[in-house]
């Protein structure tokens, strides 16, 4: 798996029941998964020599994130090496504006959207809408993460700034939503595929803070609908592992595709302890193209919150609290440095009672951050 981070750490997690042969490549030994995969090359991923050495005794190759250019991984395809999901089907995780031009292609619901060339072309753009005029999304097509990259307008001044980049700038309505979810589901080169429940998914500040499995309340007929649409869109991309597709849910009771992660992903953590399969096995054995893992919920709600880091540079004075007050509770942490903001870990609680196993889990995150201390 190339990049070290967390996602890395829990996949490797996955396979150690299975007896994968996890080789990582990594920034430095401190990377979230360097500090517990032995086979761990350090280097540079955006050095296609780095990369092939990586490779070199790989089966297959895959990753925890998206940013190892194209180019490099159809020059690895091209020499032989199993690169999973590929580079024509990552491509539209890595670029927003080739994945918006692809989903546009196969029909795929997308807020209003097209590349636009400078401030003022912005204002045509937001003229062009139903609503007429600002806010508009600007987004940089390449480079974005945890909604850096991501910028909400309300005149041409403010529309400058995601210029400055130099990378293309992508213009989307903002889209009056009542909330986002997530549909996940996992295809192997096989063709075999499976569809883990709708989820919803609490953003904060650009960053997810929270999710519930299943989306409280989502009709079914509209969750079905969501599933039937990551299923197609996996299959159109030709898609290998687990994607993540980010939706918005409008008022109006449609949904938009928002995104695509070609990766296990922060909204596909609750089955970790909450199905049956967790997405970083499923992961596995679609990019291995072995037989897939069922994907049902084993109890009837579970809500992941997200660790981000608070004041406490350590969390774990935190466990004897958490853990004495809560036996049912799941705790992972990713082993990174506490920073104000970073993600260091999750949380997930489940059981029969929505709102107790919530409360349960909002208060551990709370806790270990510290921003309460009973
Ligand atoms: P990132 O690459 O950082 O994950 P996203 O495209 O997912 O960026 O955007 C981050 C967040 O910004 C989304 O989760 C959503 O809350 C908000 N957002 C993005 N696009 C739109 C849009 N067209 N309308 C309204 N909100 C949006």
């Amino acid at each position: 798996m190339i990049g070290g981070g967390q996602l890395a750490r829990m996949a490797h997690e996955a396979g150690i029941p299975l007896g994968v042969r996890f080789r990582l490549l990594a920034d430095t030994p401190q990377d979230s998964a360097a500090q517990v995969v032995s086979d761990t090359v350090l280097g540079d991923y955006r050095d296609l020599d780095t990369l092939r050495r990586f490779a070199a005794g790989c089966d297959v190759i895959t990753f925890d994130h998206e940013h190892v250019p194209t180019e490099h991984l159809r020059a690895l395809q091209a020499e032989g090496i199993a690169v999973r999901p590929g580079p024509d089907a990552l491509v539209n995780a890595q670029d927003k504006g080739v994945m918006r031009a692809k989903l546009d292609s196969i029909g795929a619901p997308c807020p209003r959207h097209r590349l636009v060339a400078d401030p003022a072309d912005v204002t045509a753009f937001a003229n062009e809408g139903d609503g007429g005029g600002y806010p508009v999304v600007l987004k940089t097509v390449r480079g974005g993460y945890d909604g850096k990259g991501v910028w909400v307008v309300d005149n041409e001044q403010e529309a400058a700034a995601p210029f400055l980049a130099g990378v293309p700038v992508l213009a989307e309505e903002k889209v009056d939503f009542l909330r986002e979810l997530a549909a996940n589901v996992v295809r192997s080169p096989s063709g075999q595929a499976v569809a883990y429940p709708v989820v919803e998914s609490l953003q904060e500040n650009g960053v997810c803070a929270e999710v519930t499995a299943p989306a409280p309340g989502l009709d079914p007929e509209l969750a079905a609908e969501a599933q039937a649409l990551a299923l197609r869109i996996a299959g159109e991309l030709d898609i290998t592992g687990h994607l993540a597709v980010e939706l918005f849910q409008t008022r109006d009771g449609r949904i938009l595709v928002n995104e695509l992660a070609m990766r296990p992903h922060n909204s596909g953590h609750w089955s970790m302890d909450g199905a049956v399969t967790s997405q970083f096995e499923n992961h596995l054995r679609a990019v291995l193209d072995l037989p897939l893992g069922d994907p049902r919920p084993r109890a009837k709600w579970t809500v992941m919150v997200n660790v981000l880091g608070g004041d406490y540079p350590d969390m774990y004075h935190a466990f004897l609290h958490c853990m004495a007050r809560d036996p049912g509770l799941r705790i992972h942490m990713y082993g990174k440095d506490v920073k104000p903001g970073r993600k260091v870990g999750h949380v997930n609680v489940f059981g029969d009672d929505l709102d107790d196993v919530r409360e349960r889990a909002r208060h551990a995150a709370a806790y270990l951050r510290g921003t309460i201390t009973e």
